[in-house]
């Protein structure tokens, strides 16, 4: 029996199509909640637990959340709203967040104090500092200072020849990051230093990291173990000493950012990405044609973002009357960059888990999200009151007060006498740490394949391009139905602030 609407016949009509214009039919649940996988890819090579990314923008990502989305199984993608300095500077904080082998750990020599000790501390956020006899990698190991070396200390001039441990336990070079955990499980210290054969320091390894591991078992890490993590650059020429210091950060993923993708600029600076660092994996967008995917794909791109308008603080269908509605626009770019094994991000417009399950149903690999993450904890700016109502600033990159701080890059206004807006600048509420929020939409996530009938994005593919996936559209009086509706009153706390459900 056919019933509702296949995707190709959904969109066989032309109309620019919205997630909210759109429902999907149920499935047969024969499976758990907890049986459903949310394993994906957004690039070619990198693999996610969670179809999460958050955008990059000065007011959503910089280390916080790159740093907690990658340990819930997302990925942030850091802003370039700042210089080199500090943009690289947050993407090499990401990658030595968490670590398996610390294979350049930060060294003093005896001859150091205390007081070298602190100045770590405050920059870096560790102080397990390994000693050896210049205070570089290249002479013997000789001791390790550690918190409870110095924490009681009153004289922070004393040297730490003075205060050091000298009985080291540590680990010959060539030893397995499995052994070298169990061995610092069993030594119960919080070190193990690793050395090779003429004494010297080849790595470190820390306790903190096996726990960090084992609370966060979704976290997304490359093969060192390190937390993964994004940037985005501009198309400008300039921004290729800015790809080079990224690398030398030891990003992982590249998105090239702008509002309109299909530009020579872009295929430019694609192609000297890839030319130059083949091994780096590169997101370009944005789109929402299939001739753009393919003009990006051919030059280059291991993952498409896709996205014209649909973004919360975005005024360009408005201004400049070009875009396309997200759904269609997800749907059409999903179907060519499937054929060519490139996965899609689907970028702005996702107010709710709904949203991202209709995303994901369209053929987008994963959610892009700014006004989602905006307003927690672990997004850049103060909080603030107003009528009592705890707020963060929430901006458009092209808004002109992003603008203003370099966020022209984007829409290729930076020089331009007369700037157009193509975003706006406002507050969102206080949405409290995505520590809560992000596994409540994974929750969500899981219960909604479930309702589909599907227990992991690859069945959910399949039966799009099948056709057994099912859809109707929605009239103006079925949105309504499908939201609360006749209440004299009732409460709706924002996403980010609802109980967390075990
Ligand atoms: P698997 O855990 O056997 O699937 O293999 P992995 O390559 O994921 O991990 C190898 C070993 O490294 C295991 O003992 C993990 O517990 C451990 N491990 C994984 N991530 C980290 C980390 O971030 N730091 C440390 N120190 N160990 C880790
Ligand atoms: P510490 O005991 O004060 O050193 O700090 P923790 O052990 O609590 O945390 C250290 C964290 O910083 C771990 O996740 C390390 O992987 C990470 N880290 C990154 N680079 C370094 C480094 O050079 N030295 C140390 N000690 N930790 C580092
Ligand atoms: P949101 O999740 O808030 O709906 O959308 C976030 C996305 O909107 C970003 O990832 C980015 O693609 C896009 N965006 C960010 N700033 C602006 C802007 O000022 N104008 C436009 N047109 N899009 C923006």
């Amino acid at each position: 029996m056919t019933d509702g609407m296949n995707a190709r016949e959904l969109f066989q009509s032309h109309s620019s199509l919205t997630y909210d214009d759109i429902i999907i039919l149920p499935g047969y649940i024969d499976f758990g909640a907890q049986d459903v996988q949310l394993q994906t890819k957004i690039t070619r090579e990198i693999e996610l637990a969670a179809p999460l990314c958050s955008s990059p923008m000065d007011t959503v990502t910089e280390t916080e959340m790159a740093v907690n989305l990658a340990l819930l199984g997302g990925i942030g993608f850091i802003h370039y709203n700042n210089t080199i300095e500090q943009q690289s500077r947050m993407v090499r904080r990401v990658k030595r967040f968490e670590n398996g082998f610390i294979t350049e750990p930060v060294v003093l020599s005896p001859a150091h104090s205390i007081h070298d000790v602190d100045e770590i501390r405050s920059k870096n956020g560790f102080s397990g500092i390994p000693i050896t006899e210049d205070g570089t990698l290249n002479t013997k190991l000789v001791g390790i200072v550690t918190n409870r070396d110095v924490d009681f200390e009153q004289d922070r001039s004393t040297l730490l020849r003075d205060v050091m441990t000298t009985s080291l336990i540590t680990a010959p070079k060539g030893v397995t990051l499995r052994d070298a955990n169990q061995m610092l499980r069993e030594s119960k210290r919080g070190k193990l230093p690793i050395i090779d054969e003429n004494g010297h320091l080849a790595a470190l390894v820390s306790r903190t990291d096996i726990m960090k591991n084992r609370e966060f078992p979704d976290a997304s890490k490359s093969v060192d173990k390190q937390l993964m993590v994004g940037a985005a650059l501009s198309t400008r020429p300039e921004d290729r000493e800015r790809l080079e210091a990224l690398v030398e950060a030891g990003v992982d993923v590249i998105v090239i950012d702008s509002a309109q993708g299909h530009s020579v600029y872009q295929v430019e600076m694609l192609r000297y990405i890839k030319e130059t660092y083949p091994d780096l994996q590169v997101i370009a967008g944005n789109v929402v044609t299939q001739n753009q995917c393919a003009a990006l794909i051919q030059a280059g791109a291991d993952g498409i973002r896709v996205g014209m308008g649909p973004g919360s603080i975005c005024t360009t269908q408005e201004t400049m009357a070009v875009g396309r509605g997200q759904a269609a626009a997800v749907y059409h770019c999903s179907q060519h960059c499937r054929e060519q094994g490139v996965p899609v991000i689907a970028d702005g417009g996702v107010r709710d888990i709904g949203h991202i399950v209709k995303a994901l149903s369209m053929g987008a690999s994963a959610v892009m999200m700014g006004l989602m993450f905006s307003g927690s904890s672990e997004t850049p700016g103060e909080y603030f009151y107003q009528n009592g109502v705890r707020l963060k600033r929430y901006r458009g990159m092209a808004s002109i007060e992003a603008m203003d701080a370099g966020g022209g890059k984007r829409y290729f206004a930076e020089d331009e006498p007369v700037r157009v807006a193509q975003g706006v600048s406002g507050m969102v509420m206080d949405k409290g740490s995505i520590r809560n929020l992000v596994p409540y939409l994974c929750q969500g996530l899981k219960h909604a394949f479930q309702d589909i009938g599907v227990k992991n994005l690859e069945t959910l593919h399949t039966i799009l391009n099948s056709g057994d996936l099912c859809f109707e559209t929605r009239t103006q009086s079925a949105q309504q139905e499908g939201g609360v509706h006749d209440m004299y009153s009732y409460e709706k706390p924002a996403l980010g602030t609802r109980e967390r459900v075990e």
